[in-house]
């Protein structure tokens, strides 16, 4: 290759480059406003002294399949010595609901809205989010407003893990009032891999979704708290790093609390064996960090379930 010829590639390289830095753009384009709320700073560390307890329940929405690359980062040591290597991953998309005594119901994720289940040409989604989303795969056993309906459930409020497609597309169908909660920074950051998706989820969460994004403000901590309720019986955690506002969520019971990991970790192997997401995370060393912080979580708290994003629960008695 001649000099020149390097040369013109660079440059084109570094034309494109820089044109793309501008259009770099928010996972949505909908209105939010910004609730600033006063969280702990440091992880729960002690016995939680809870006097109400919230009903949970978990919900499967669907099966799927997605490429276990993107679920697990391969290249971790843990990863090689159990000799794994990319594949059809076999998961689940869950949508959780808790009711609080006095605040009512609310749902962790929107599950699935039932344009999916009369196929291909009602999709929300454009036909290039389509092509990788693996929608062959998709085995839907519940809807989100088939589920309200029967269950004769009026919503509060949803919280999001983060607004990933696969964890909006029930959205659409709720209420327009009820408020969605997102973490910091997850409707405000803008990134370039959002060009593509911005479209989908927009239509997914509907027109003018009530769009409220938690700000735990400045703090050292990588992992903070929020005691939602006030009461100690439902704590919001904030885990940046798989997505800029990714949450976490730990909510005590009488049979020992569940902790929910959102896609900070999506698999059991992940939890268990203590290795990040791979190419589906948008900053791998932040994720590392607020996986962390839920192990520490874990082994402070002692949660009785503990919940990867993706697939089925872990029970501490596996853990023995
Ligand atoms: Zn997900």
């Amino acid at each position: 290759m001649s000099i020149f010829m390097a040369v013109s590639i660079f440059s084109f390289i570094f034309v494109l480059f820089v044109s793309f830095i501008p259009i770099a753009c928010q996972v949505s384009s909908h209105d939010h406003k910004t609730l600033p709320i006063e969280s702990s700073l440091e992880p729960i560390a002690r016995p939680i002294k809870t006097q109400i307890m919230v009903e949970f329940q978990v919900i499967k929405a669907a099966d799927w399949e997605v490429p276990l690359a993107g679920l697990l980062n391969l290249n971790d040591p843990n990863a090689k010595l159990a000799n794994l290597t990319d594949r059809p991953e076999p998961i689940s998309i869950y949508f959780y609901l808790i009711k609080h005594p006095k605040f009512g119901a609310f749902l962790i994720d929107s599950g699935i809205g039932e344009s999916f289940t009369k196929g291909k040409d009602h999709l929300l989604v454009s036909s290039i989010v389509a092509s990788q989303m693996n929608f062959d795969k998709l085995k839907i056993y519940e809807t989100t407003k088939n589920f309200l309906t029967k269950n004769k459930i009026s919503l509060k409020g949803i919280f999001y893990t983060h607004l990933h497609l696969d964890h909006v597309m029930g959205a659409y169908e709720v209420e327009r009032s009820v408020p969605f909660y997102v973490g910091p920074n997850e409707v405000s950051n803008k990134q370039f891999i959002n060009l593509f998706v911005q479209g989908s989820t927009n239509r997914l969460l509907g027109e003018n979704p009530n769009l409220i994004q938690l700000d735990f403000g400045k703090n050292q901590y990588q992992v903070s708290v929020l005691d939602f309720f006030g009461d100690q019986s439902f704590f919001v955690i904030s885990v940046p790093g798989h997505t800029p506002g990714s949450l976490a969520f730990l909510i005590p019971s009488k049979e020992g609390g569940h902790l929910l990991l959102g896609d900070t970790c999506h698999t059991r192997f992940g939890w268990l064996q203590n290795v990040i997401p791979g190419s589906f995370t948008a900053d791998s060393e932040s994720n590392r960090k607020s996986l962390d912080g839920l192990k520490f979580i874990a082994s402070s708290y002692k949660p009785k379930y503990i919940y990867p994003g993706h697939q089925e629960r872990i029970v501490s008695i596996d853990l023995k």
